[in-house]
């Protein structure tokens, strides 16, 4: 089957590689309708995280079960999927708890790769929801944003506390920055102020509920979102990038007592205690628990109540993976869908 491979630094290529199998009984295969490049695969792509020889890359998928393995009883070949980028049991005690991106039998579907024709899921009953029919083909996009943007999204404005009566600032204009702009709307937050300095990301975040736009960031963020809050903070902060800077714009803009969801993928964020002592608000975060979100997502973009495909802004084949690294690598894309 094809697969984009990364080889080195900038340089991903669409090539031949084997075809997966089924290995343990708890399995399936599908094939891909369609997959995406991330935020995360610029880490690897760009040499901030270091790669070990070619690497298959890509961890979101939606598609239809071609076989499944001995004991999986949820899903069966034909049915279309959605699933997390963590494959997770769904039985453990962290996952009957509500985390199932830390089960204590996780696979990062990162490992595995899904910028390919055909991949192998793991844990297929904890890991994949069947859609309740195939979906229009329209729909296909939001249904793929569901496997982690709009997952990821969503677990930071939960975590944040997003809801009626709260203020939430959010911290990033990539495609989950934005989508929990829309998370923050659908739990009912009363105010949402996105902080983008790109005009089209202001506009689909105007679109996805924002009601109020910072395009200053660190210490000027933190100052305008003290400003719009009555000199306060939000409630609620969802940081959505990973960076030292980002994190501590997202710990400066919540009040005492509010709440950081915090869902960027961390890069060498080191926070000073005597800041975390003082900010005294509550701190959660991580790689998102999607599949936990993933029944009432799907069914919300089943019923076309939220449309978070619209994250998508650049649309190729599967054979064009280069140019869609390249395109989200230099922002001029927010998001990249590839068509299996
Ligand atoms: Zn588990």
């Amino acid at each position: 089957m094809r697969a984009a491979v990364l080889h080195a630094p900038g340089e991903v290529r669409v090539e031949e590689i084997d075809d997966p199998e089924i290995i343990e009984p708890t399995d399936a295969v599908i094939r891909l309708t369609a997959t995406c490049v991330c935020g995360s695969d610029l880490w690897p792509y760009r040499g901030v995280e270091s790669v070990d020889g070619p690497v298959p890359m890509g961890h979101e998928y939606v598609g239809v079960v071609e076989e499944v393995g001995d004991q999986v009883r949820t899903v069966k070949p034909g049915h279309f999927v959605v699933g997390s980028f963590v494959a997770s049991d769904g039985t453990c005690e962290i996952c009957r708890a509500g985390y199932p991106s830390s089960c204590v039998h996780r696979v990062f579907m990162s490992q595995i790769g899904t910028q390919s024709e055909r991949a192998r899921i793991p844990w297929a009953d904890g890991t994949l929801v069947a859609t309740p029919d195939l979906p229009d083909l329209d729909l296909v996009p939001s249904l793929l944003a569901a496997s982690d943007v709009l997952g990821t999204g969503w677990f930071g404005a939960v975590a944040a506390e997003a809801g009626p009566g709260r203020t939430v600032a959010v911290v990033g204009d990539g495609a989950v920055g934005l989508l929990a702009v829309l998370a923050a709307g659908r739990l009912g937050a009363e105010r949402i102020i996105a902080m983008s300095r790109h005009e089209a990301r202001q506009k689909l975040a105007a679109d996805f509920g924002a009601t109020d736009i910072v395009t200053e960031r660190g210490d000027e963020g933190v100052a305008r979102i003290k400003e719009l809050t009555g000199g306060l903070g939000a409630h609620s902060v969802v940081e959505a990038v990973g960076t030292q800077e980002s994190m501590q714009q997202a710990i400066g803009s919540a009040r005492a007592g509010g709440h950081v969801g915090f869902v960027g993928v961390s890069h060498d964020v080191a926070l000073s205690g005597e800041d975390l002592f003082f900010s005294q608000v509550h701190l959660h975060g991580g790689p998102a628990p999607v599949r936990r979100f993933l029944p009432e997502l799907i069914d919300l973009i089943w019923q076309r109540k939220i449309d978070p495909g619209r994250v998508f802004d650049l649309s190729l084949p599967l054979d064009q993976a280069a140019e869609a690294y390249r395109a989200m690598d230099e922002r001029r894309a927010v998001k990249a869908l590839l068509s299996v």
